[in-house]
Parts: structure tokens; sequence; C-alpha cells
């Protein structure tokens, strides 16, 4: 069955970063709410899987507002840290979102788990799984990943999160560096996006 087009959207997400980033990958035509517009809260991520949470939190958001909702969750696996912060990237920021925090937190996990790792190379992915809600109750998921590594200095002050020390394979710069149009093109949300994207 071929879906109704989407004439409005509920982006949902309370991270300014992400919000910023899906605005400009949907369509020009469709009329965009953001949780501030309803004045929502975020809801418990207590899934056990990117997908899982995409999904607590489109659904959360969809039935708050009576809307279609999109959402995203996210986040950094680095493999010699067995995939951490993975779900709980959000959450190694504390509080307070503090991803200076976060950063610090991941070298001094490297510089305990990996002796030189500065001059090694330290394999990690970004990965974005995406839910399209509608009030109705149906949905669709997708997932999107990029492959990288991370820098072993904390450079560049464009994107949000962990941006400044991962490098994505077959660059040289961190995210923190590109022009945000360049990074919206190649990342794991856009991925995850084209996947999604016949469904608006
Ligand atoms: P959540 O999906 O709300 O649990 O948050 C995911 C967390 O992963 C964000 O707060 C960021 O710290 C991190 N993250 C996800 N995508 C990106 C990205 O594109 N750049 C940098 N950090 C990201």
């Amino acid at each position: 069955m071929k879906s109704k087009k989407i004439s409005q959207l509920l982006i949902g997400t309370n991270n300014k970063g992400k919000l910023r980033e899906i605005k400009a990958l949907l369509p020009k035509n469709i009329k965009i709410f953001s949780t501030s517009d309803f004045n929502l809260k975020s809801p418990k991520e207590n899934g056990n899987t990117f997908r899982e949470n995409s999904l607590i939190k489109a659904s959360f958001f969809s039935k708050k507002s009576n809307q279609i909702c999109i959402s995203d969750d996210s986040g950094l696996e680095i493999k010699v840290l067995n995939n951490q912060p993975g779900i709980y990237s959000a959450r190694w920021g504390g509080k307070k979102n503090d991803f200076d925090l976060a950063i610090k937190k991941i070298f001094k996990k490297l510089n305990k788990k990996v002796p030189n790792w500065r001059n090694r190379k330290i394999n990690a992915k970004f990965i974005c799984a995406l839910t399209i809600y509608w009030p109705n109750g149906k949905y669709k998921t997708t997932t999107g990943q990029i492959e990288g590594k991370i820098s072993n200095i904390k450079v560049g002050k464009k994107g949000f999160g962990y941006d400044p020390i991962f490098i994505p394979r077959g660059f040289n710069k961190t995210f923190g560096e590109m022009p945000p149009k360049k990074k919206y093109k190649i990342d794991h949300r856009y991925k995850a996006f084209q996947r999604i994207k016949k469904f608006l």
C-alpha cells in the first residue's frame, strides 16, 4: 500500500544539533514542527538498541502532539572499547550534555586500554536509527552508519556531540571541522534518511 504524502511533520528531538540536521534533510514543502512548538520533554530511553530508542521517541512525541513524527536515536561506537559509548552516547555527556566531559571520558578509557593509542588507528562508527511514527500507530524504522576513526586530539567547532573527535573514512578532517552541508551529505543520519524518505 502506498503511503499518503506527508504535508506536516514533527521532528521529535530536543537535541539542537539533530534538529538542524534533520531539518536540512527534509523536503522544503513539508511544514515542520519541533518539540518546542508543543512544549514537550523527552521520554526515558530505556530500549536496548538504537532502533528501539528511536521508536520510543517517535511514538511518544507523536502521541503527545497527534502529529506524524520523525525521531532519531544515534551514537558513537568505538570498537576497542567494546562499542562504547553506543546507545549511552548522550548519557556520557551527563545531565548538562557536556561533550567536553564525554570526550575526556573516551580519551581516559583509551589511555587505560590501548598503549600509545594516539599513534594508532582507533576504529569507530556513528550509527543512526530513524523512525517515522503515524498517530494511527503505524511506523517505519531504518538505520545508517558511517565508519571512521577517532582523532588523537579534539578539533573543530562546527558540529555537535562527538563531531570534534570523529574522522570519517576517506577524509582527513573531523566532522567538527567540516562545513555542515558537507557532513549532512555523508553521515549516518543521511544514510538512514535515504532509506526512509520514500515514506514521506
Ligand atoms: P540520543 O540519540 O538522543 O541518545 O543522542 C545521541 C548522542 O550521540 C548525541 O547526544 C551525540 O552526542 C551523539 N551523536 C549522534 N549523532 C552525532 C553526530 O552526528 N555527531 C556527533 N555526535 C553525535
